[in-house]
This record gives structure tokens, sequence and C-alpha cells, in this order.
């Protein structure tokens, strides 16, 4: 079931911004107690917060801003060369109460409405794997949303997302290299593939983005061997 529930939150994409075109799906949870809650927060003016589509527990879902509009949803983010996230993407709220309120793990209806939604979206807008990431992933240290209960190999079975392949366990040589090219912010100068990390955003941050998103049983912010090999495998799927 599909309700629309008009939010005024959003303005028009930046084609500056937009080189690469609508290349991005931003997974988020809501982190409130009740959809209702958040749908009233999302949709309040004085907010100026928003989404694309907000996906209930059962899985009904809830459209406010319309795919054309750029949604306020990544604020100030980063990934794969975009800085203007919300030019460039889609967003999507899942209904969580999240870290703050009681962290649960999100229910088979709602993740599989959320795959069938997207693989429409992704199909449509020619959004690449890699392009499929959570909020996390865009804004590390800002955000831990949607969070290590995520199941991201369930959306990398459908062709959603990178997934690494288990049996690959080289060390990555140059993680941060690695990083950069895997879309993440990576600190330094620029021939690392970045330097557009905030200046209170550390080096662990960007590690514990990496971590809670594809080695989430082991969430240390610490790149040792399993984190290396993990930094490798993913980027292996990239070439
Ligand atoms: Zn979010």
């Amino acid at each position: 079931m599909a309700l629309d529930r008009a939010s005024p939150n959003f303005g028009p994409r930046i084609k500056a911004d937009q080189e690469q075109g609508l290349s991005l799906l931003v997974i988020h949870y809501t982190g409130m107690q009740t959809c209702a809650e958040a749908l009233e927060h999302l949709c309040d003016p004085g907010a100026m917060v928003s989404a694309h589509l907000v996906i209930d527990l059962d899985g009904t879902v809830h459209r406010l801003v319309a795919e054309t509009h750029r949604a306020w949803h990544a604020g100030k983010s980063y990934w794969r060369g975009i800085s203007d996230v919300n030019s460039a993407s889609i967003g999507i709220e899942l209904v969580n109460p999240g870290h703050k309120f009681g962290y649960e793990p999100f229910p088979d209806p709602q993740i599989a409405r959320l795959i069938e939604i997207s693989e429409q979206i992704v199909a449509s807008h020619h959004i690449p794997p890699a392009g499929v990431v959570g909020h996390s992933d865009v804004a590390p240290g800002r955000k831990a949303d949607p969070g290590e209960l995520f199941p991201w190999n369930r959306l990398a079975k459908a062709g959603l997302g990178l997934w690494p392949a288990p049996e690959n366990s080289e060390i990555s040589e140059n993680p941060w290299t690695d990083l950069a090219l895997i879309g993440y912010a990576v600190p330094g100068d620029p021939s690392r593939g970045g330097a557009i990390l905030e200046p209170q955003t550390a080096e662990k941050d960007v590690i514990i983005a990496f971590q809670r998103h594809y080695l989430p049983e082991a969430i240390s912010g610490v790149l040792d061997l399993q984190t290396q090999k993990r930094i490798h495998s993913v980027a292996e799927e990239l070439s």
C-alpha cells in the first residue's frame, strides 16, 4: 500500500552538483518511536528535513517528496565525488526507533518492500550498486543509520549495493585508497581521493562507518587485519 503525504521540505535538484546524474540511493532509519511521529517531523516546515519515501514496519509506503525533487535527507555528506548528496539521490526512511530509542531489527515485510521499491528506483535511474548506501556511509561520525542491524547482504542478493565475496582473504595494501574508491570521504590529501572530511570527522569515524555497513559483527573503529581484508574484498567488487 502506498499513501501520499506531501512534505514541503524539498527544492529543485541542483544540476551543477549533479554531474553523475541521479546516482545514489540513501537508506535511513527514522530514529523515532512511531511512524506517525516520523511523518509529522518530516512534514513539519520548521524541521526542514524530509525523504522521498518512508516505509513503515508493515511495509506500508508513504510518499513525501516526488523523485524529481531534491528532498532534504542527507545533510552535509559526501559519496564518490559528490558533495551535494541530496541533489544526486533518492532518500528512503525506514521506521525504526534507532539507537536512541531502542534499536530493533528491521521486520521482514519492511525489508521486502524496500527491496521491491529499490529495484524499481535503481532500474529507472540506472543507479550502480556502489551508489546504494546508508546515511552513515555518506556522513561518518555524524550519522549511524540505518545501522548494523540493516541487512545489506540481503539487499545485495537482490543486486542492490555491494557485498564482498566471502572467499576473498587478501589484505588491502592501500586501505584509504580502497575506501575512497568504494566512495567514502577520506582524510588527507586529495590524491587519496578526498580531503572532503569535515575537520571534526576522524579517520576512526570512517572506519566505523565502513564496519557498520560491511563488518557489522566487529565494529571497533580500528583498521585491523579483518577490516583490511573486508575493505579489499569490497573494493574488488568494483574492479
Ligand atoms: Zn538518516
